[in-house]
This record gives structure tokens, sequence and C-alpha cells, in this order.
């Protein structure tokens, strides 16, 4: 039993929703689960449309036409037919409704946030399974909900194993034995029966939660791009692929950015030995990357590259000018936890902590809020930070990227070489 893993790239047009049957037909020799996330940049979109709905702006009707008119152009062009296409139109409908009416004043944004943006996840996928069996690959649609449980953790829900896993066992393996199953990543259900989401990027690790629960021989997640490489390949020409990593170098380069594999998803895999293939939908035929326990260690001659760009920084120093030690670093990473700030880089200094994170109006506020009595708190925006894995190798290309600009943070490790630059 094998696990596919479609992102929003490989479906962001009726021609990439052709390429997916097109791999999906090569590819027949095994049970197969099939996840897929929202179509292109869809997601996007949805938090848009979730932003406007909980402000009450006017602009959420034209929204949502964009959302409803990118779909439908999409059905037009794989030439689905009227009868077969009412199952998107009735999720279209369900949303209009649901964004049309007043919000509940007392719900959070973070739950309406997850009532509205998994319709990207479930219209993209009814799209492409009512597609593939009209071209005549039979499969089965399945709601992802139904068996991925998690915490009521709004946004950055957590799984629940034990909930999980029988269920995907019970309800979900007999299923994929039969016939080739269509899922959608990033959604799950709370224990309150409500929609949850796993975090942004989160599709990979819904394809790693169901191989785990499936004990799946392999999940193959299919990219944009040749597999893993030392860079990001849209900024760096030069960027060439790593074609084995093993667990742990794939999980360090996940946690310092590489964003072409969500942190979550190899600690699942890891745990089952379960094999994991970063390969190319445009080019399926070439070997991509494998992730493997025994993988040669070639990562530790690789010099590699990741950017995180829209990056914040806060600077935290004590009002009665007591030190940053463990009282006060208790206060200030609590602070982080409750308001979901995630820290990408930290430093300390005897009366002030420096941290920069993903830029994020709403919780960063949220931070403050919690902070500023105890602290003096400053802010600004407009960083990158850039890390050099193997930076001992000898770096050619960083006077390159930093390029005159001012160095807000450094930072280094016996591996990664961390600066904060000024955009
Ligand atoms: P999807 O959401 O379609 O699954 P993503 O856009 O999340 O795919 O991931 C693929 C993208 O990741 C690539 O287009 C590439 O620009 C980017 N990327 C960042 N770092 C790397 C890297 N080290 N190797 C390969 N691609 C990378
Ligand atoms: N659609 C979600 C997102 O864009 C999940 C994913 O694509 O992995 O974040
Ligand atoms: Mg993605």
């Amino acid at each position: 039993m094998r696990v596919f893993k479609f992102g929003g790239a490989s479906v962001k047009s009726a021609t990439a929703v052709k390429n997916v049957s097109k791999v999906l037909s090569t590819h027949t020799e095994a049970p197969l689960l099939v996840v897929i996330s929202a179509m292109g940049k869809i997601t996007n979109k949805m938090e848009e449309l979730v932003d406007a709905y909980y402000h009450t702006k006017e602009s959420k009707k034209n929204i949502f036409e964009e959302i409803k008119y990118f779909h439908q152009n999409i059905i037009a062009e794989l030439q689905i037919d009227e009868y077969d296409y009412y199952e998107v139109d009735n999720l279209l409908i369900e949303l209009e409704c649901m964004v049309e009416k007043k919000r509940d004043q007392t719900s959070s944004y973070d739950v309406e946030y997850d009532r509205i943006v998994p319709f990207g996840e479930l219209i993209s996928t009814k799209i492409v399974s009512i597609f593939l069996n009209k071209m005549g690959y039979k499969n089965r649609w399945i709601d992802a909900r139904n068996f991925v449980i998690t915490t009521n953790k709004n946004r950055a829900a957590n799984v629940l194993w034990d909930e999980s896993v029988p269920l995907i066992k019970s309800g979900l393996k007999p299923l994929v034995e039969k016939q080739t199953v269509i899922t959608q990543g990033f959604i799950g259900r709370g224990l309150n029966h409500k929609n949850t989401t796993l975090g942004r990027e989160g599709s990979d690790y819904s394809a790693a939660i169901f191989a785990y629960a499936l004990d799946a021989d392999s999940v193959t997640i299919w990219k944009d791009v040749e597999g893993v490489m030392n860079a990001d390949p849209r900024k760096f020409e030069n960027a060439v692929l790593i074609p084995k990593l093993s667990y742990n170098e794939a999980i360090e380069l996940a946690y310092y950015g590489a964003s072409v594999i969500h942190p979550k998803t190899i600690q699942p895999l890891k745990s089952k030995d379960i094999p994991l293939y970063v390969k190319s939908f445009l080019d399926p035929k070439k070997p991509g990357t494998v992730v493997l326990e025994n993988a040669s260690r070639t990562l530790n001659e690789t010099q590699c590259y990741i950017i995180k760009e829209r990056q914040s920084l806060i600077k935290i120093a004590s009002r009665d000018f007591s030190f940053i030690v463990e009282d006060n670093l208790e206060i200030i990473f609590s602070a982080f936890n409750s308001s979901g700030v995630q820290l990408n880089l930290m430093q300390n200094s005897a009366i002030s902590f420096m941290a920069c994170f993903n830029a994020d109006k709403m919780k960063r506020n949220a931070l403050v809020e919690l902070l500023k009595e105890k602290f003096v708190v400053e802010w600004s925006e407009g960083y990158t930070l850039i890390t050099v894995f193997n930076y001992a190798l000898g770096s050619t290309q960083l006077p390159t990227i930093i390029a005159g600009r001012k160095i807000a943070l450094e930072q280094k490790s016996s591996s990664a070489l961390q600066l904060l630059l000024e955009d």
C-alpha cells in the first residue's frame, strides 16, 4: 500500500489536474491512497475570505466569487458534465451560505478559519476524484475529517493518534485495498466534532499520518521541483538535487525552514521506517530524493541555503532591569506559546531577549499584549532569515546574499549559521 500526496502546484489548473491523472495511470500496481491539497493558491484566497467575513468587510462577496470562478473555470476546462459537477456546486453553495450569514459574535477567528478554509481541500479533491472517474481511473472520495481526529486547537491542531489510527485501520484501510481512495490533506476533526486544520502546508503531514496508520510501504510527495535540493531552485539557480537523505537530515532541513517538506512529516515515517520519496510531477521518471533511515549521509558534504522571508523582529527588555534568566524566560516562552508565535531564531543578553518569527499581525499583537506589562516590547518588520547548513564547508554564496544588508541577529551552531538580514 502506498500514499501519494499532490500539493497545490500539482492541481493549480485543468492542465495540472490532467497531469495528475497521467502520473496516477502509470502507478497502478499497489493499493493507493491519494492525499490532495487545495488548488494552486486557493488557501491564501480562503484566508482572505475568512478575514473579510470575520471583519464584515464588503469585499467578502467578491472574494467568494473569485474562488467560485476559479474552480468553475477548471471544471469547464476539464469538461466534467453537469450531473457530475453538482457535488462541487453543493460545496460552493454551502460555502456561500456560510459567509453570507452574519457571524456568531462569540466565535473566535480561529474557529471561523477552520470552518471556512477546509472548503479549499474539499472542493479540490471532489474535482480531481470526479475527473479521474470520468477518465476511467476508478476511485473513491473520502472525507479526511472522519479519520484524522485532532485536539480542538484550531489552525494548529495536534493529531490524536489513539483515536485516528484505529479509525484509519478499520475504516479506511479496507477501502484503499479495494480501490484508490482520494482524500484531503491539511484538515481534520476535533474531539468537539468541529473542523480543525493542521497548520499551513500541512498536507505533507497528512500524507505521513495516513501512511503511519496504514503501515504503508512508502509515501511519495509530488512537487514542481526535482526533489529536495540544497537550496530553493526558484531563488538559487545553481541549486543541486540531494538524492538521498536520512530522516534526521530531512528533519533538520525542514526545521530550519526548507519549505519543500513540512517539518512534521518525517517523524511518523521515521517511527515506522517508511521511505519518503520527493519527486517531480513534471518529470515523474526522474528519481528525485529518497528519505530513509540508512541513507548515506550525503548532506554532510553539501552546503544548503534556506531562506525565510517576511520575518518580524521583537526585542523584549525587563522593565525593572531584572536579568533575562529562568523566571523571565519562563514568562516570555509561555507568551510565545499561548499567542501561537513560532520562534525562528532567538538570542538573549543580560536584560533583553530578541527573536524573529514569521510576520503575522494578529499573533504578534496577542504576544505584545501578554508581555507589555512586565517588559518593554519593541518590534519591527521587513527581515529575511538566512540559514546556511554545513557553513563550515566554506560559503561562496553568502557575500552575494548579504549584499551589504545590515545583520540584525547572527547565530552559529556546529552545523548551521543563521543571519537575520534587514530587507
Ligand atoms: P506544494 O504545496 O505544491 O506541495 P510547495 O510549494 O509547498 O509544494 O513546495 C515546493 C516548493 O518548495 C518548490 O517550488 C520550491 O520553490 C520550494 N523549495 C524551498 N526549498 C526547497 C528545497 N530545498 N528544495 C526544493 N524545493 C524547495
Ligand atoms: N492548502 C493548505 C495550504 O496551502 C495545505 C497544504 O497545501 O499543504 O497551506
Ligand atoms: Mg504547499
